[in-house]
């Protein structure tokens, strides 16, 4: 039997528009939302802002009474103290945010992260009431060498070995090379490694999580093709980069029609 799965549809902006320009995104997206018929009802829409927007978008949100969540696009493994330039979950938590992406593949890339350190950023973001969303995903040099589920049941892997028991999670998959490149994975392909990624999660973590956890597809979503991955029984929702920074695209994207 089939278990329901909420969608979760996400928005990474990653460096993109100050605290005005996120108000206004938000404030449009909200009014966009409200009158369409669609699938809204059905799925959770997310926002992930630089850390800098994140206390605007909480005010308006909050005030507004408007469903969307709010996730970081990172967290510090550490509790407090002598890091510079670290943003804690615990100031995240603070600001209702619900989410906190870790592994993104430039991050992993661009700043050296190791899956070690992705598992206790993930730990720490569960730790203070978040959940994290784990990003995992080859590159075409892996893909070619090892296929396309290896590298991400790795990367996992060693994620979830640092991740408590009982602790909500959320796994996106991302092949680095559909990443910004207009060249997305094929339904079937983001099918195939979501069912290995829940097959993994159901050996290392049973079945009731491997039923519940959502698997996110991201690369290269766009309202084209958003459809094609939610009618994959394994994949449970979008993580969107450069699509989620137009408020229409976005909003179509999110009634995934
Ligand atoms: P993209 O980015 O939608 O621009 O390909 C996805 C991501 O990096 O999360």
């Amino acid at each position: 039997t089939q278990v329901k799965r909420t969608p979760l549809i996400a928005g990474n902006w990653k460096m993109n528009f100050d605290h005005l320009q996120a108000i206004a995104f938000v404030q449009k997206l909200a009014w966009s939302l409200k009158d369409a018929q669609h699938n809204y009802a059905e799925a959770e829409i997310a926002v992930f802002p630089p850390f800098t927007d994140l206390r605007s978008v909480q005010t308006l949100l909050a005030a507004d009474k408007l469903a969307v969540a709010l996730g970081a696009q990172d967290v510090s493994p550490h509790e407090a103290g002598a890091y510079t330039g670290d943003i804690s979950a615990a100031m995240l938590a603070r600001l209702d945010t619900r989410y906190v992406i870790v592994g993104h593949s430039e991050r992993r890339g661009g700043h050296g992260e190791s899956d070690e350190l992705i598992g206790l950023k993930a730990s720490a973001a569960s730790a203070a009431g978040m959940v994290p969303v784990i990003c995992v995903g080859e590159t075409a040099a892996d893909l070619e060498e090892h296929g396309a589920a290896a590298i991400p049941l790795r990367q996992l892997r060693a994620a979830l070995g640092k991740l408590p028991e009982g602790a909500e999670f959320v796994v996106a998959y991302e092949p680095v090379w559909a990443i910004g490149s207009g060249d997305p994975a094929t339904p079937a392909q983001a099918e195939e490694v979501a069912l290995a990624i829940r097959e993994l999660l159901r050996t290392e973590r049973g079945d009731a999580v491997a039923d519940t956890t959502r698997v996110l597809y991201g690369g290269s979503v766009s309202s084209q093709n958003v459809a094609s991955y939610l009618k994959q029984p394994n994949v449970d929702g979008a993580l969107v980069g450069g699509a989620s920074l137009k408020v229409d695209e976005f909003s179509r994207i999110a009634q995934f029609q």
